[in-house]
């Protein structure tokens, strides 16, 4: 059998199978959650519990060894279902620093229990409340004293991290001012959560417009040891690069998700609501925007494969997978503000879950990376215009 044949069978198994379990975690369940700002414990269990947390880690680590592309497949049908896989997707691109850069005693360690479900790599710390996208800017520092680091500092918008074991966190261990290039300088730290609560690290929840699971993280003199540092002291900012391409095409794929889920939603909804005497959908003002959305999520979603493709077979993909989450959040949120239209008054209530997946989606404009940070990488990058900032 030709290998893009039984690609192409692997992947429709994979969908339809992952399509079975999100069908018992049906629109009431995450619209409960959301009410209360809780965290999907059993969406997340019954998903690790189906391997398709482990996707990404190689066999001989108990993991599925799949690519992106599959591990874009399982999230864009859990985003396609109306589910939200924000609760748990970082696991699949934190595990890729720690597998790409970690020794092998730290693989060894961790990679089988991450795959097994015993131990949960979460949280990725980066972020700080300071200096926001000027990320070698960031301040929060772990100092080398004998066989520990201590760290100082603050990060914000966490997320997961009341929900994880291990956060890998992103501090500078060279002090910005004694560094030739302020790339250097940073080092990436695994970071056990469980041990470190109350002993110098402090988790404070953030409610945000959407349930998240986001968090402000505080580090106070935290002690952890120097074994726990991934890879080579300093290289940090290189890792967190070379682990982004592969959040940008996941993320992408959850945005793909939703703006399926949205022109879904709206065109069952034009099909069923009569005012005038006939189908909301029958008008052309209710239609086009709906024909144009489901167009532009179509061209993304070419963008998102593209770019996968491409991660999966090693060729270098920044401009690629940058490109795929530029146009899928566009896509989903066009999608989204169809998908409010046409259900006019009801767009709003939360019973039809439209502005639940609104406010989810509206997301992916701001975070991991905001549209403009995007947008300058391609200008500076693909089309060699000078650095804007
Ligand atoms: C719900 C949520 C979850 C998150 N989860 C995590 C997480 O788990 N880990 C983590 O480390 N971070 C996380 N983040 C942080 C996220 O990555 C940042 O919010 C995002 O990168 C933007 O940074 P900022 O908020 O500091 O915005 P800023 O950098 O302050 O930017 C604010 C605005 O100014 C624009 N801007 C800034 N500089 C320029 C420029 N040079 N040119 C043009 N426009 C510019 C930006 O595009 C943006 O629109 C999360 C954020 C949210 C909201």
């Amino acid at each position: 059998m030709e290998s893009s044949t039984r690609n192409t069978e692997l992947h429709t198994e994979l969908k339809s199978a992952v399509a079975e379990l999100c069908r018992s975690f049906p629109d009431a369940y995450w619209r409960d959650l959301d009410a209360q700002r809780a965290y999907p414990s059993e969406f997340v269990d019954a998903l690790t519990k189906a391997g398709y947390m482990a996707t990404l880690i190689p066999e001989e680590f108990g993991g599925a060894g799949l690519g992106v592309t599959e591990a874009a497949i399982i999230l864009e049908e859990i985003h396609r279902s109306g589910g939200n896989a924000a609760a748990c997707h970082a696991q699949m691109y934190i595990m890729g620093t720690l597998l790409r850069h970690g020794s092998p005693e730290q693989k060894k360690q961790y990679l089988p229990r991450i795959a097994r479900g015993e131990l949960r790599l979460q949280a990725f710390a980066v972020s700080e409340p300071t200096t926001g996208s000027d990320t070698t800017r960031l301040k929060t520092m772990a100092v080398r004293k004998g066989d520990r680091y201590v760290v100082k500092g603050q990060k914000i918008w966490i997320s997961r991290a009341e929900h994880s074991d291990l956060m890998l966190l992103l501090a500078r261990t060279t002090p910005l001012e004694e560094v030739k290039k302020r790339t250097e300088g940073l080092s990436t730290i695994l970071v056990d959560l469980r041990k470190s609560l109350g002993h110098g690290l402090t988790v404070r929840p953030i409610r945000t417009m959407m349930n998240h699971a986001t968090t402000e993280v505080f580090f106070d003199d935290l002690e952890v040891p120097v074994e726990n540092l991934v890879g080579e002291e300093g290289q940090g900012f290189r890792y967190l690069l070379d682990g982004l391409n592969a959040e940008r095409i996941l993320i992408a794929s959850e945005c793909i998700g939703d703006g399926r889920w949205f022109v879904d939603r709206a065109c069952r909804y034009a099909k069923e609501r009569i005012v005038f005497g006939r189908p909301i959908g029958q008008n052309q003002g209710v239609q086009f925007p709906l024909a144009r959305a489901y167009a532009n999520v179509e061209a993304a979603s070419l963008m998102v494969a593209h770019a996968a493709r491409m991660f999966d077979s090693h060729q270098p993909c920044g401009a690629q997978a940058n490109m795929a989450k530029l146009l899928a959040a566009d896509a989903s949120w066009e999608a989204a503000n169809a998908a409010v239209q046409t259900h006019g008054g009801f767009g709003f209530a939360e019973e039809y879950d439209v502005e639940r997946k609104f406010r989810e989606t509206r997301l992916y404009q701001v975070a991991p990376i905001s549209t403009n940070l995007i947008l300058a990488y391609l200008a500076e990058h693909v089309l060699g215009l000078p650095r804007s900032y």
